[in-house]
C-alpha cells in the first residue's frame, strides 16, 4: 500500500426519510434561533413550507439562488441575513442554494444547515465557486463547509427523472476522480467505489419511476458519499474540462458533467490501471468509460455538448483553456489528446482512448 495522509473534514449527516422534521432540533444544537431560508426560485412553494412548519425560528426568506454563485447575489443574501437578524443559514436544494449559504458564511461566518435535494454534493465540501463579471473563481475554505447536513430521501422525490440522472452522473464524477487523485487515500477510495455502485445502480430504476423510494434512497446515499469525495481529495481533467466549459460557454452544470465524464475517464484509463479496476467493480463492465457511456445512453441524458449549446468553433477555445493552469491529472495533459477528446464529447461519439 502506498503511503497516504487523511484529513477527515468535520459534518453531521442526518439521513433519512422526514428527516427535515429535525431542523428545529439541528438549529438548537448550534445555538441558533434565527434562521435565513434559502433556495432557489422554483423552489420558494417548499421553502415557504419549511419557514411555515418551522415558524418560530425562521427570520426570513431569500428564495433567489442561482447557479454558479453571482456575487451581487450574495451581497443581497448577505444584506438580508443583516436586515432579519439570521444567526444561521439553511439552504433548501440543488448546488446553487447550497453555494449561496457557503457564499453567505464565507462573509459572515453564519452557521449553516444544508438540506440537499440533488446530488450534486456540495453540501459535503469546502468550496465554494463564485462568479464575477462572467468569471468564475473557486476557493476551499474551511469558512463554508456546512456546520448540519440533513439528508431526507422525501424531498428528492420530486426531483425530475432527467434532472436526478444528469445530477447523479456529476456525483459519480466525483468517485471517479477521487480514485485517481494525486492525494488519494484507501478510507476515500473505498467512499468512491461504494458511491459510484449505489449511484449506477439506482439512477436507472428512477428514470424508470421518479417515486421509487429505496432508489432514491440509495442515490442520496450515494451522492453523499461521492460529495465526501469532491471535499477530500483533489479533482483532475474533468473537473477542469467542466469548469472552462460551464465558464466559457455558459452550458448547463450537471449535463456537461454527464456528457464529458466518458471521455476524462478514457484519456486517464491507462495512466490510473488500479482506478479503472475499481471502477469497473462499481459500474459493471470491464471498460468503466464504456459503461459510463452506456449508463448516459440508458438513462437518456444529453451525450453530445451540441446539444447543449456549444458551438463547434468553441472545442480549440476549450482545449487552449483546458490546458491553461491544468489541475493535477494522473496522465499529462497532450495538446492534440485533450482536443481529440472534446471533439469526441462535442459530436456525441464514443469515448476511446
Ligand atoms: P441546482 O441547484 O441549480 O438545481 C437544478 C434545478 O433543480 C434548479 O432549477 C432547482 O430549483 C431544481 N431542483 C432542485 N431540487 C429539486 C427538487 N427536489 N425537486 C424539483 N426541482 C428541484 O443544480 P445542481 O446541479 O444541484 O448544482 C449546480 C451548482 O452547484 C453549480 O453552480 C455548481 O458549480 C455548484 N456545485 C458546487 C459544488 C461545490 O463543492 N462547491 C459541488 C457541486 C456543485
Amino acid at each position: 500500500m502506498r503511503s497516504f495522509t487523511y484529513t477527515g473534514l468535520p459534518a453531521r449527516v442526518l439521513f433519512g426519510f422526514g428527516t427535515i422534521a429535525a431542523l428545529p432540533e439541528e438549529m438548537k444544537r448550534l445555538g441558533c434561533r434565527r434562521a435565513l431560508l434559502l433556495s432557489t426560485p422554483g423552489q420558494e412553494t417548499k421553502l415557504r413550507d419549511l419557514a411555515s412548519r418551522t415558524s418560530a425560528q425562521v427570520a426570513g426568506i431569500f428564495p433567489a439562488a442561482v447557479m454558479h454563485t453571482p456575487v451581487e447575489v450574495s451581497e443581497r443574501a448577505v444584506a438580508t441575513a443583516g436586515e432579519v437578524g439570521a444567526d444561521c443559514i439553511v439552504a433548501l436544494g440543488g448546488g446553487s442554494a447550497i453555494g449561496l449559504g457557503k457564499a453567505i458564511a464565507l462573509r459572515t461566518d453564519l452557521p449553516q444547515i444544508c438540506i440537499p435535494t440533488t446530488y450534486a454534493g456540495s453540501e459535503m465540501t469546502p468550496i465554494l465557486g463564485e462568479t464575477a463579471a462572467d468569471i468564475k473563481t473557486t476557493q476551499r475554505s474551511e469558512k463554508v463547509l456546512p456546520e448540519t447536513v440533513i439528508y431526507d430521501v422525501d424531498l428528492t422525490l420530486a426531483l425530475p427523472p432527467a434532472v436526478s440522472a444528469a445530477s447523479g452522473m456529476n456525483a459519480i464524477a466525483h468517485a471517479a476522480e477521487a480514485l485517481y487523485a494525486q492525494d488519494r487515500n484507501p478510507v476515500i477510495s473505498l467512499m468512491a467505489e461504494e458511491g459510484a455502485r449505489a449511484l449506477a445502480h439506482a439512477l436507472p430504476r428512477i428514470v424508470e419511476n421518479g417515486g421509487n423510494a429505496s432508489a432514491r434512497a440509495d442515490a442520496l446515499y450515494g451522492a453523499w458519499l461521492c460529495g465526501t469525495c469532491l471535499g477530500a481529495v483533489g479533482m483532475a481533467l474533468h473537473h477542469k474540462l467542466c469548469h472552462v466549459l460551464g465558464g466559457t460557454f455558459n452550458l448547463p452544470h450537471a449535463e456537461t458533467h454527464s456528457v464529458v465524464l466518458p471521455h476524462a475517464v478514457a484519456y486517464n484509463a491507462p495512466a490510473a490501471p488500479e482506478a479503472m479496476t475499481t471502477l469497473a467493480r462499481a459500474l459493471g463492465g470491464s471498460d468503466p468509460a464504456r459503461s459510463l457511456f452506456d449508463l448516459a445512453r440508458r438513462l437518456g441524458v444529453p451525450r453530445a455538448l451540441k446539444d447543449l449549446g456549444m458551438p463547434q468553433d468553441g472545442i480549440d477555445k476549450a482545449c487552449e483553456q483546458a490546458l491553461k493552469n491544468p489541475y493535477w491529472n494522473p496522465r499529462p495533459l497532450e495538446r492534440d489528446g485533450i482536443r481529440a477528446l472534446i471533439a469526441r464529447a462535442w459530436a456525441g461519439e464514443a469515448p476511446t482512448i
